[in-house]
């Protein structure tokens, strides 16, 4: 099947009445006929559900949707992006651990790696993520790579086959936040990536009405026991201990289960994930391509010919660069005046929207953060990060072209 075809046939079970979406089981618990039968669903001995922190079939619909898409052998649903991406790390690290990741990543997941000093987990964080970056850092103590195949905001693409074949090469796995390029334009898996996670929220629901995360388990890594000492305990589960550790394990107990009401959002949400897709990664290109002809602006979008990673684009993502442009703009106070002077763009904080949301990001998300580490994720207090919509791509071009018109006057 096709991209298109599988969003809407594969994976999908046939349901009672024959309703062509999952119904929404909004429930917190399952009965059962017996002691003897609960006994054994609680146990993992029969299939069946108990209660919806764990598992409920509406959020299962949607986790069985995105690991075939995916390529993987399993997937675990949570409340948000960040839910999955903490969960993914904390289901294999322990005290005295180390991450390498790249320092352009989303600003949420470089606050997490700050909280999980706390907890005796350190990460050590390079410029861009690839094999001369990862090699110097590589010790006993690194028990993953977490990178964003293209970073938001820093727009960089990894080389994720080479990334892979080296960490590999260590026995470490290489954790991959695939939200920015979704299963449209790669499937990490194919490429060497041994866990996924995708903050949902954004390009999967499509619609900006539901915030939630998706780990995948790809099956392809060859987990050491010994080396990943928390994970032993389920080492008769196979290439299923990773995913059985996070179900009957810290994904449970931690609680950050995602609601069966917005698994449904999202089940169809990603319906149209290809037909958003194509249309959003046409017009950012058209975007990209149009204000980079205005003075005084310079366009960071990664197909662009002048872009340090258009060849990776071509090579992994066939040339598609994605929904997500950053502009700089000369000073805060014009890009504060742009977003003021934008008609159609929403100020939001928020990406994969099928409306174009624009934000300044030194302002907001990365407020937080020092100026070596904006600079590091390519935030200056001139940038604009525009998440691009499915409007109309003369409406957008015209909207820009006014407002960027005498910028510097009232
Ligand atoms: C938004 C985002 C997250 C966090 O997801 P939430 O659903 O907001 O918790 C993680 N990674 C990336 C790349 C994101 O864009």
């Amino acid at each position: 099947m096709k991209f298109n075809t599988a969003l809407l046939h594969q994976s999908i079970g046939s349901e009672q009445n024959g309703a062509t979406l999952p119904p929404i089981y909004q429930v917190s618990a399952f009965s059962h006929d017996s002691p003897e039968r609960l006994e054994k669903v609680f146990n993992n001995q029969a299939p069946g559900f108990a209660y919806s922190r764990i598992s409920n079939p509406t959020v299962a619909s949607f986790e069985n949707r995105i690991a075939a898409l995916e390529h993987g052998i399993g997937a675990v649903a949570c409340s948000s992006g960040m839910a999955a991406v903490t969960l993914s790390l904390l289901n294999i690290l322990q005290s005295g651990d180390e991450i390498i990741a790249g320092s352009g990543l989303f600003g949420g997941t470089i606050d997490l790696f700050s909280d999980l000093k706390a907890f005796g987990v350190t990460t050590k964080f390079v410029k861009h993520i690839s094999t001369e970056s990862l090699e110097p850092l590589i010790s006993k103590k690194t028990k993953a790579v977490f990178a964003e195949l293209i970073g938001n905001p820093a727009l960089d693409v990894v080389d994720i086959e080479s990334v892979a074949e080296t960490t590999h090469r260590y026995g470490i796995p290489l954790i991959i936040d695939s939200t920015t390029a979704t299963p449209y334009l790669i499937n990490p898996a194919l490429h060497g990536a041994d866990i996924i996670v995708h903050s949902s929220s954004k390009y999967i629901n499509g619609g900006g009405n539901a915030v939630s995360g998706v780990i995948v388990e790809t099956g392809r890594f060859n987990w050491d026991f010994d080396r990943y000492q928390t994970l032993s305990a389920y080492r008769r589960f196979g290439k299923f201990a990773y995913l059985a550790k996070l179900r009957n394990g810290i994904f449970r107990n931690m609680g950050s289960c995602l609601s069966p009401m917005n698994a449904f959002m999202n089940s169809v949400g990603l319906e149209t994930l290809g037909l958003r897709m194509e249309r959003l990664c046409e017009n950012a290109k058209a975007l990209a391509e149009f204000l980079s002809g205005f003075e005084g602006v310079s366009v960071n979008y990664p197909t662009l010919s002048a872009n340090p990673y258009s060849d990776l684009t071509e090579k992994y993502f066939s040339g598609r660069g994605g929904a997500i442009l950053t502009m700089r703009v000369g000073s805060k106070e014009r890009a504060f005046r742009l977003l003021n002077r934008l008609k159609l763009p929403l100020i939001a904080t928020n990406i994969g929207d099928i409306r174009t949301l624009v934000i300044h990001p030194a302002s907001t998300i990365y407020a937080h953060s020092d100026e070596q580490a904006q600079r590091a994720t390519g935030v200056y207090e001139d940038t604009i990060r525009v998440s691009v919509g499915i409007e109309d791509i003369e409406d957008l071009k015209e909207d820009f072209q006014n407002a960027l018109t005498d910028i510097d006057h009232d």
